[in-house]
């Protein structure tokens, strides 16, 4: 059989199993049986995107047989063969619909199944700033233990998601790679049918991020092959279907990488690389993926897919700070004069002085950096990565900012040989790495001993944190005369802008004021551009003519007009990657707002990703805006419709994360005390009666506002 004959063959089979299946599901339970993936808006999302038709009964998936079979044509030529490639996918997609409906536990740990819109949504910001650099997929099974956790293991130290499907699962557990979701390593399953997950966060990140119209397929394909990395490395011997599959990942823009000889290859799409060494290179090599690497002096690996890494209590071999030891960090501007470049100073004991593991030690970590594009505003911005540095170490585990910081590292790491230097060489490392622009010096001082420990914090430390809260506090939207763009999601949501001030901060939660600003001086033609604040149209909605114009530009047109504090008049756009949705409930006279962790149901009868589906890809959507955390305790929070008052529920977790700030300004606002405990949580209740029973129990402010609608 020649290549074309492979991929028909697969792809006729998977027609052939999938028929199967569905018939025996009708036959079970009945043809208005419902059928979905868990936590999706996008319902089968294969068969939505090319068709624009969301299937929701075994009748309906019946007919997406006929999709299948259209998309099978056996014409040996290349074009055909991707078709056949994608029918085979849509076959796949069906048959793991069923596995959802069929089976109680279609997936169990390690492998995950199904991905989530909320887990995509939440890789967005890592991939438009190539954090996440890229996606691979292996399918198979490598030669051994050790081939596979080397391939796998430097994607994962080059930041890359990585999906695995089939035996080379097993492979990556016994060779010692940490897989899971927190790793970037997916295991989606052992059937090569759950190769469709993948598939379909690509088709999902076009539907999220791009907004793009379900049922024209020609786009959805461009979008994948321009703005989805992705790859696969199909790997040990492939059968008719894994081939069908490949076929399809060509179609969709993905080249695919094996180690199979007697497959001819097709430039660009299709390649042999027989090395397991050079696996790596060749596959990012042909999807144009560069990385920059920073080599760190440490014994443990640093990569930002440690960044989810729990060091548990077991595995612990120091603990500092979490409330039982002094434990701080500082970064501080200095005078050029006042520092030495690269000098790394402990101050008390190192680790091996403990002597019962684990042990407990205090911690303060200075950095202090010089450079004459250096600005006093830009600490916090610096400090604030130190969180993410720490965690990137392996066996490092960094929780909590300025004097509230909590860290373990684990025994693991202490056996290769970490030591608190090294702490400071990493800091080191990035901090000119990433920050070069601003820093040409960089000082850090790490100090163990409790009672300097404590005196530094007393004399230096405090006094700066204080200050740099009152520059805050300073910082209003009326106190600044410039805003910034925030285009970096354009990689994915080509038309949308953040506009970032003062009192809200990107819908990513990821970039404040500072940071746009900061931004700006370290890449001055970057994403993040200066809008001189003029022409006020409307101050209570806050709409000026400078913004818009900007707005204007960076969405090429497609947008002439936003508000900065309006929910219902020109809402400003969503990317995809908010951390809360909030939505309005019209019998409430009210909103309410979901973050992406919470997976229930919201009194509006959407779940998050519903909410979520409602808005995005830069498409202007009055009574739904993506946006972060911290803008909810904002006086400017839909200040145009009354404010913060107007929210009537959040989950619980999102309540108690906003409640001391959102109750100051609420008592500010409204002079209510503790504005919170009138907000419904699900605790409460999620049925629209009962939640506007108790709102109007507890006399919530929204219910006597001027009408919504
Ligand atoms: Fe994306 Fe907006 Fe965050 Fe920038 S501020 S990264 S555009 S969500
Ligand atoms: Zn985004």
């Amino acid at each position: 059989m020649n290549l074309y004959q492979t991929v028909f063959a697969g792809s006729k089979q998977a027609l052939k199993t999938a028929v199967q299946y569905v018939d025996k599901a009708i036959e079970q339970k009945g043809p208005d049986q419902k059928i979905a993936f868990p936590d999706t808006a996008y319902s089968l999302p294969m068969i939505y995107a090319i068709t624009g038709n969301k299937v929701g009964t075994l009748e309906e998936l019946k007919g997406a047989l006929d999709l299948v079979k259209s998309l099978i044509v056996e014409k040996e030529q290349l074009r055909q063969a991707e078709d056949a490639g994608i029918g085979t996918a849509v076959a796949a997609e069906i048959i793991e619909a069923l596995k959802y409906l069929m089976l109680e536990k279609p997936y169990e740990a390690p492998c995950l199944g199904f991905i989530t819109d909320a887990m995509i949504r939440g890789w967005g910001v890592g991939l438009v700033t190539d954090d996440i650099p890229g996606v691979a997929v292996i399918i198979g099974e490598c030669p051994d233990n050790e081939s596979a956790a080397k391939i796998i293991k430097d994607y994962q130290a080059k930041g890359l998601l990585t999906f695995l499907v089939g035996k080379v699962i097993d492979q990556a557990v016994d060779g010692g790679v940490k897989v899971g979701l927190e790793f970037r390593v997916m295991p989606l399953g052992y059937n090569m049918t759950s190769v469709i997950h993948v598939v379909t966060v690509a088709i999902r990140a076009a539907l999220i991020f791009g907004a793009l119209k379900p049922g024209d397929w020609a786009e959805f394909k461009r979008y994948t092959y321009k703005r989805v990395k992705a790859f696969v490395n199909a790997v040990g011997p492939l059968s008719n279907f894994v081939t069908a599959c490949g076929a399809g990942a060509i179609s969709l823009g993905f080249p695919v990488v094996t180690d199979l000889d007697n497959v001819s290859q097709v430039p660009c799409k299709l390649l042999v690389q027989k090395d397991y060494d050079k696996m790596v290179a060749t596959s990012l090599e042909m999807r144009n993926i560069k990385i920059k690497i920073t080599e760190i002096p440490i014994p443990v690996a640093f990569a930002a897919a440690f960044e989810g890494e729990r060091i548990r209590k077991d595995d612990m071999y120091v603990e500092f700070g979490g409330g039982k030891t002094e434990s701080w960090e500082l970064v501080s501007q200095r005078d050029p004069g006042e520092i030495e470049d690269h000098k790394i100073e402990i101050i008390g004991n190192d680790l091996d002085t403990i002597k019962e593991v684990p042990g407990r030690m205090p911690l303060a970590v200075m950095v202090d950096v010089a450079g004459k594009n250096m600005h006093s505003d830009f600490e916090p911005v610096l400090e604030r990565r130190i969180h993410y540095f720490m965690n990137y170490i392996e066996g490092v585990m960094h929780v909590g900012q300025r004097d509230t910081t909590w860290i373990r590292i684990s025994k693991d790491a202490v056996q290769k040989g970490f030591k608190l230097k090294h702490f400071g060489e990493v800091l080191y490392a990035k901090m000119l790495d990433e920050f070069g622009a601003v820093v040409d010096k960089c000082q850090i001082t790490i100090i163990t001993d409790d009672t300097k420990a404590k005196e530094y914090k007393a004399n230096y430390a405090v006094p700066r944190y204080k200050a740099r809260d009152e520059r805050i506090a300073s910082l209003t939207d009326e106190s600044v005369d410039t805003f910034y763009s925030c285009i970096l999601c354009q990689s994915f949501a080509p038309s949308h802008v953040c506009i970032v001030t003062p009192e809200r901060l990107g819908l990513c939660g990821a970039v404040s004021w500072l940071d746009s600003k900061a931004t700006k001086e370290l890449d001055p033609t970057g994403p993040c551009q200066p809008i001189p604040k003029e022409g006020v149209e409307d101050s209570v909605k806050g709409s000026w003519k400078t913004v818009n114009e900007a707005v204007y530009g960076f969405t090429q047109g497609k947008l002439s007009r936003i508000t900065l504090y309006s929910l219902l008049e020109d809402p400003m756009t969503s990317c995809g990657c908010f951390e809360c949705i909030a939505g309005i409930m019209p019998e409430a006279n009210g909103v309410v707002i979901v973050n992406r962790e919470y997976s229930g149901i919201s009194p509006v009868g959407m779940t998050f990703g519903e909410l979520a589906s409602m808005t995005g890809g830069g498409v202007q959507s009055p009574g739904f805006m993506g946006h972060g955390r911290q803008f909810i305790s904002s006086k400017k929070f839909i200040s145009a419709e009354g404010g913060p008052g107007r929210i009537v529920w959040m989950p619980k977790e999102l309540k108690e994360y906003v409640a001391e700030r959102l109750n100051a300004t609420a008592k500010e606002m409204y002079g209510i005390d503790n504005f919170t405990d009138m907000v419904c949580d699900e605790t409460i209740a999620v049925e629209s009666e009962a939640v506007l029973e108790f709102l109007a129990e507890k006399g919530h402010p929204a219910l006597t506002m001027d009408p919504l609608m």
